[in-house]
Formats: structure tokens, C-alpha cells, sequence
């Protein structure tokens, strides 16, 4: 029953730790991106929608986004824990999971701060268009990706710190090692998969 956030930058490695630590706590990890990309990809209309902001770097409207998580949280896979990656991203958004979670009667166990600095989540990113072509892996929305994150997200960092629930991890390094020093630093906060 463990209930994770991951937050970072764009190419701060969320999406392969998410993975990962789903795995070990067999727990679904979702993230929104990769329900935007997933929809984008089939053509339906919130990926019409989405890709309008994705691909200039833009957040999706909160409602839009609010409502898919709502959605995805209330199915039965989600109910005994979960790890969001890429949610909540605006201040709306947290607001947003405080209510989801008070209407589930549950609560976050830990927020995970997964750190990489900026030069590094450049090159990383710009090596990830190389290799997967993604539509927003371009330097200009880039650019636009780590400002909008650094305005709308970082500041959330602070709302959880509040309330005692961030563990801090650097996120540079072998995929593996990252996993571990993930692991460890909640195993230090009791919690174990
Ligand atoms: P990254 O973290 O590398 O930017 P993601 O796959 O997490 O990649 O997100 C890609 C894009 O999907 C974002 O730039 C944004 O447009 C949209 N998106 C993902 N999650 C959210 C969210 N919680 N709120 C609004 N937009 C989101």
C-alpha cells in the first residue's frame, strides 16, 4: 500500500525510476505524459488537445489533467498504491490530489525528488530526440520545458518539504544506481517494498 510521487525536471530520469520502482513495489506507476503521448499517438481528442501544449513545451490545461488523473486513480489497480510520475505538476494539481486522496481516505507516503543539473537534463534530453524522435525533444521546447517546470513545479518541492514528505535523490548516474540510492532513501523512512 504505498503511495510514491516522483518529481524532476524534464530528463531528470523520472520515467525509467518510475518503472523500476513500480516493479519492486508492485504498485502501477502512471504518468501522465505517457497517457498524453499514448492518446496523441491514437488520434482521439484529448491527444488532439494535448498535443497543442505538449509541443510547444506548454502544460496541459489543469482541468484537462486533473480529470484524467481522477479518472486513472479510481481504478482497482490504483487502490492499493501507486506511483505518479509527472503529477501533480501546478499548485491546481496538488490541490486537486489532496482532494482525490481525501476522498479515498488515503494519503501520500513519499514524495521523491529525483535531482540532475540543468547542462545534464540538456544533453540528456536533446540525446533522447536523437534516439526516440520525440515531437518535444527539440532544444527550443526544451528550453521552454525546464522554464515552465522551474515557474509551475519546482515551488511544489516546498509544499511537500511542509509537510515532511520529500526524499531527495540525485539523479545522476547508472540507471541501477539511481534505483538504489532511490530504495535506500525510503527504506530509511520505513518504507519497504
Ligand atoms: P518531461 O517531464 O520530460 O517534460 P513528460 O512525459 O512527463 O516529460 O511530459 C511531457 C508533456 O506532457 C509535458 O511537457 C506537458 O505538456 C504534458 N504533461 C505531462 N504531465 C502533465 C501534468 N501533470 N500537467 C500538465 N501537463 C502535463
Amino acid at each position: 500500500m504505498t503511495r510514491l510521487l516522483l518529481i524532476g525536471a524534464p530528463g531528470a530520469g523520472k520515467g525509467t525510476q518510475a518503472v523500476k520502482l513500480a516493479e519492486t513495489f508492485e504498485i502501477p506507476a502512471i504518468s501522465t505524459g505517457d497517457i498524453f503521448r499514448h492518446n496523441v499517438k491514437n488520434e482521439t481528442e484529448l491527444g488532439k488537445l494535448a498535443k497543442s501544449y505538449m509541443d510547444r513545451g506548454e502544460y496541459v490545461p489543469d482541468n484537462v489533467t486533473n480529470d484524467l488523473v481522477r479518472d486513472r486513480l479510481g481504478q482497482d489497480d490504483a487502490k492499493l498504491g501507486f506511483l505518479l510520475d509527472g503529477y501533480p505538476r501546478t499548485a491546481d494539481q496538488v490541490e486537486e490530489l489532496d482532494s482525490m486522496l481525501a476522498d479515498q481516505n488515503t494519503a501520500l507516503d513519499a514524495v521523491v525528488l529525483l535531482t540532475a543539473d540543468t547542462d545534464e537534463v540538456v544533453r540528456r534530453l536533446l540525446n533522447r530526440a536523437i534516439e526516440q524522435g520525440r515531437a518535444d525533444d527539440t532544444e527550443d521546447v526544451i528550453r521552454r520545458r525546464l522554464e515552465v517546470y522551474e515557474e509551475q513545479t519546482a515551488p511544489l518541492i516546498d509544499v511537500y518539504a511542509q509537510r515532511n514528505l520529500v526524499v531527495t535523490v540525485d539523479g545522476l548516474g547508472a540507471v541501477d544506481e539511481v534505483t538504489a540510492r532511490i530504495l535506500e532513501a525510503l527504506s530509511a523512512r520505513g518504507l519497504n517494498s
